[in-house]
């Protein structure tokens, strides 16, 4: 068959709209009609080689949408299930699956990264020639064919740009707040960044009882957001950020402290952020090869804990489904995550929106 896609060609190029070749799914695989996908930045890194992939490939790794059909063998979801898609399934068996660190799972990295399905090739192609897959998702495109592990199913009352958040940046966020610090009740919390994981971020902490809740970033204008979805306080980014914190946290300094930036610098001030005995949750993704300096002699000293938190350290077919039903239930406020919609076509001017600085979270609807 044949599906509109986005391409990126090569890196620091426009995406590209193209009509490219879908084989269906094969054995183990599912082709879902795609009918929401998420701008994330994760996508962007393909575009400035932050992240390096093989190309030509198609991005988009935070989706939801319907299945049209299923491969061989495929158990778990059939024709018109509504799913959210995974970009890092778990396998449920391997040594970190079994010792309850699911994000950290290997068993499907290298095909993944490889960017093809399971068994090492991709369904896409263009003139005979290989086009990958983002994360096997690939659904800045109508139509996707996605490892069957990929795929979580999603309750039918919940829009599908919710669903697609949920697939990357709510997991990432609530993730890093309930399973990864496991924040309590009246803790004080402050989050560097409130773009769509650090809003989320917010969400979570807030639904965990965090107070104060101090939201951080260098945008003013993000103030209203992220004090709608749960800040207490928020600090517009500048020299004074640190001495702002301390005078909210009893001059002692935040609990937890997210940096969902991955910005070096801003990692560094998150460990200045946090009060002795407290933890430095780092969930934006620092750009390959670069650098943070966090001084030892400060961490031994201070008993200060720094921990990484990749996918919200999620069980995905466990926390999508929990996620989906809190926003039902009106404790995450989801629909107020989404910026502005786009449609497949205008994917450059929402990654433009996006480096300005413009959205919360952009969302592509089919
Ligand atoms: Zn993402
Ligand atoms: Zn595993």
């Amino acid at each position: 068959m044949k599906t509109r896609a986005a391409v990126l060609y090569e890196t620091n190029r426009p995406f590209e709209i193209e009509v490219l070749d879908l084989e269906p799914p094969h054995a183990g695989e599912v082709l879902v009609k795609v009918a929401a996908a998420g701008i994330c930045r994760s996508d962007w890194h393909l575009v400035t080689g932050a992240t390096q992939h093989p190309l030509p490939v198609v991005p988009g790794h935070e989706g939801a949408g319907v299945v049209e059909a299923v491969g061989e063998g495929v158990t778990g979801v059939g024709p018109g299930d509504h799913v959210v898609l995974n970009w890092a399934p778990n396998c449920g068996s391997c040594f970190y699956c079994l010792n309850n660190r699911p994000s950290l799972c290997a068993t499907y990295i290298e095909p993944t990264w490889a960017g093809t399905m399971m068994d090492g090739t991709p369904r896409l192609s263009k003139n005979g020639q290989p086009i990958y897959h983002f994360c096997a998702l690939a659904c800045f495109a109508e139509y996707a064919v996605v490892p069957q592990e990929s795929c979580v199913l999603l309750q039918k009352n919940v829009p599908f740009p919710v669903g697609a958040l949920i697939g990357c940046a709510v997991t990432t966020g609530v993730g890093a707040v309930l399973n990864t610090a496991q924040v309590q009740a009246g803790s004080s919390v402050a989050v560097f960044g409130v773009g769509g994981v650090g809003l989320s971020t917010v969400m979570g902490a807030h639904l965990a009882g965090a107070v104060p809740l101090i939201a951080i970033d260098t945008v003013a204008a993000r103030a209203d957001v992220a004090k709608a979805l749960g800040a207490t306080h928020f600090v517009t980014a500048g020299s004074d950020t640190i001495e702002a914190i301390r005078d909210l946290t009893q001059g002692r300094g935040a609990d937890y402290v997210f940096d969902t930036t991955g910005l070096p610098a801003v990692q560094e001030q998150s460990l200045e952020a946090v009060r002795p005995g407290g933890t430095v949750v780092l969930a934006g993704l620092a750009p390959m090869g670069s650098t943070t300096n966090l001084p030892g002699a400060v961490i031994t000293r201070q008993e200060k804990t720094v921990t990484g938190t990749y996918y919200g350290s999620a069980y995905p077919l466990r926390d999508f489904p929990r996620y989906a039903e809190l926003y039902l239930q009106g404790k995450l406020d989801l629909d107020r995550l989404i910026t502005k919609t786009y449609t497949l076509d205008q994917i450059n001017d929402a990654y433009a929106d996006l480096v300005a600085g413009k959205l919360a979270r952009g969302v592509m609807v089919f």
